[in-house]
């Protein structure tokens, strides 16, 4: 029986291509068009340089085109019969709907538009300009100039679509457009000043440089007003969104096969699981690394002091960025040596230091060239700690020490976001490179973590391990956080209770997690969910293939796919594989 079942699917997922897929495509495709047209960031956030120039005034008449635009689409790919497409392009179709209704509640229901200034910043656009690899530099600040003429419209129309913001996004924003103001007079004037343009455009582009800067300090200064007088903008609102919204969000962003309310459970469970496993590793080492010292009955306590006298072993402020350089090589050695996935070397990741204006939120990213710009290079965003003084200098890289730091790279860079982006781009479908799903690329790279480790990385180093279970319990806390923020009131005080006694994290970090988890919604527990999904598959696929299960083979297959919901990955994974699933 499965095997004739098997033999049918491969007939009509892998030999023909559906006549529905043609007509589907075809669909996509104008689909896409309408999207660039509608949304010009979007389109050079993945490398369409052509809609370099446009710049959208972000006011009431705009939202109802969006509404249009969503709707017009929507019912379209929704009545498309799914059991009539490939697998491939059902997932394609699958996540078009999802991103049309996420787009769509986002519009009506949840309005972070009215709420959320830090919504309105003009830096991403403009540098993703600049970033393109096809332009010379005076195509660029041509774009660059056209773009300009529409920023104080702009920052008009975020001034008038705000309403009871909350005093978290409120204070965001003035950080993040302060950042942009020494961006527009500093690095875009220099480059401005510095080119071959013709006077005449030189000198507009630098009188509209000018006037950008005149209209970020003017939206600056506006909400700088607020934070004294609220009432100004209709009083501040509280930054948790309601247990619906929550769940509703949790839905359209994670795609996940689980609720909110179960991955909350899962993630309860786990904490208490992990912190048995710590306990052990910690004892082991107690000797070595406090010698003669009385050691504390209470396993909490001990785990605590272990790994604060192991966060000692630590690079030096100036030589960050440096040392996450010299590390990357090592990680694909391993990669490669121990055959746990195919690495593109045509693909070099540069490491650098993060442009000002996206600095803020997180210490590291990797900032990928986009599917139409596959030329560009890949870059590791590392912030340095310039900004910081000495003593938060100090706590940060205990925070990020020797052990943590390579889990980082793991996480951020190889075999993590990086490579998994490589993957996603290789991808033969444009929607799946396009749409990716961020529970796929966060649970990734979470799991890239683990399965590095299980490998041998680091040579089952303890430290290590334990280290490593110390950045676990962040992710499972982060989704314990994030949850009962919104769904319990979780007051700052026994957030920081969490983290610091709960997940022995340094002061400084609980302190930078509990704003960013003022200012987002469920990206926090994205991790978790993702790193489940893709574990739990993994060891079902290894008990059902048994002998024939081969890690590097199930890693490449799964990456394939590109970043498609692991929901669909998982089963289009299972419809691929009739063969083994027979055994
Ligand atoms: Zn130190
Ligand atoms: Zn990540």
């Amino acid at each position: 029986m499965k095997k004739l079942a098997c033999l049918l699917l491969c007939l009509i997922g892998c030999s023909t291509t559906p006549v529905a897929d043609k007509s589907f495509q075809k669909q996509s495709q104008a689909f896409l068009d309408d999207l660039w047209r509608t949304y010009p960031d979007f389109a050079v956030a993945v490398g369409r340089h052509e809609f370099d120039a446009g710049l959208v005034v972000p006011d009431e008449q705009r939202r109802v085109a969006e509404e249009n635009f969503v709707n017009r689409h929507l019912s379209a790919f929704k009545s498309i019969e799914g059991t009539q497409l490939s697998p491939s392009a059902r997932a394609d179709r699958d996540l078009i709907v999802n991103y049309l209704e996420s787009e769509l509640w986002s519009l009506k229901e949840f309005q972070s538009h009215v709420w959320n200034p830090s919504r309105y910043n003009v830096g991403s656009s403009l540098s993703s300009v600049l970033e393109g690899a096809e332009k010379t530099e005076n195509l660029k600040l041509v774009a660059i100039l056209q773009k300009l003429e529409n920023v104080p419209a702009y920052y008009q129309a975020a001034k008038k679509s705000i309403h009871r913001p909350t005093r978290e996004h409120t204070q965001l924003a003035i950080k993040q457009n302060k950042a942009l103001m020494g961006f527009l007079n500093g690095d875009l004037k220099a480059r401005a000043e510095k080119s071959s343009l013709k006077n005449e455009e030189k000198d507009l582009l630098l009188a509209r440089l000018l006037k950008a800067e005149e209209s970020v300090k003017n939206y600056v200064t506006w909400l700088e007003s607020l934070l004294k007088n609220p009432d100004a903008a209709g009083g501040f609102r509280d930054f948790r969104i309601s247990p619906q919204h929550y769940a509703r969000k949790f839905t359209l962003d994670l795609e996940s096969s689980f609720s909110a309310d179960e991955i909350y459970q899962q993630a309860v469970n786990e904490k208490a699981e992990i912190l048995q496993k710590m306990a052990p590793l910690a004892d082991g080492l107690w000797s070595k690394y406090l010698p003669g010292k009385k050691k504390p009955k209470n396993a909490t306590a001990l785990i605590k002091q272990v790994i604060e006298k192991i966060s000692e072993q630590h690079t030096q402020p100036a030589n960050f960025v440096e040392t996450i350089r010299l590390q990357l090589p090592h990680l694909s050695d391993f990669v490669i040596a121990k055959n746990l996935l195919t690495l593109d070397p045509q693909k070099p990741l540069k490491v650098r230091e993060t442009p000002v204006f996206q600095r803020g939120v997180a210490g590291a990213s990797v900032d990928s060239p986009g599917p139409f710009e596959s030329k560009r290079e890949t870059f590791y965003n590392v912030t340095p700690l310039d900004d910081m003084d000495a003593k938060a200098q100090e706590s940060y890289l205990r925070e990020y020490n020797d052990f943590t730091l390579q889990i980082l790279n793991i996480h951020e860079a190889i075999p993590g976001h990086y490579v998994q982006l490589v993957y996603a781009n290789r991808s033969p479908s444009l929607i799946k490179s396009i749409f990716g799903n961020g529970t796929m690329i966060e649970g990734w790279a979470v799991y890239a973590e683990r399965m590095m480790l299980e490998a041998g990385y680091g040579d089952n180093s303890p430290e290590l391990w334990l280290m490593y279970y110390k950045w676990f319990l962040r992710v499972i806390t982060n989704t314990i956080l994030d949850y009962e923020i919104h769904n319990r009131s979780l007051s700052k005080d026994k957030a920081l209770h969490y983290l610091v006694n709960e997940a022995f994290q340094e002061k400084a970090e609980a302190e930078q997690k509990w704003v960013r988890a003022t200012v987002s919604q469920v990206q926090l527990a994205s991790y978790y969910t993702g790193f489940s999904e893709i574990y739990r598959f993994r060891e079902e696929q290894k008990s059902k293939l048994g002998q024939s299960f081969k890690l590097k083979e199930f890693h490449e297959n799964f990456l394939s796919y590109g970043s498609a919901s692991i929901r669909t990955i998982r089963s289009l994974m299972l419809e691929s594989m009739p063969k083994s699933s027979a055994r």
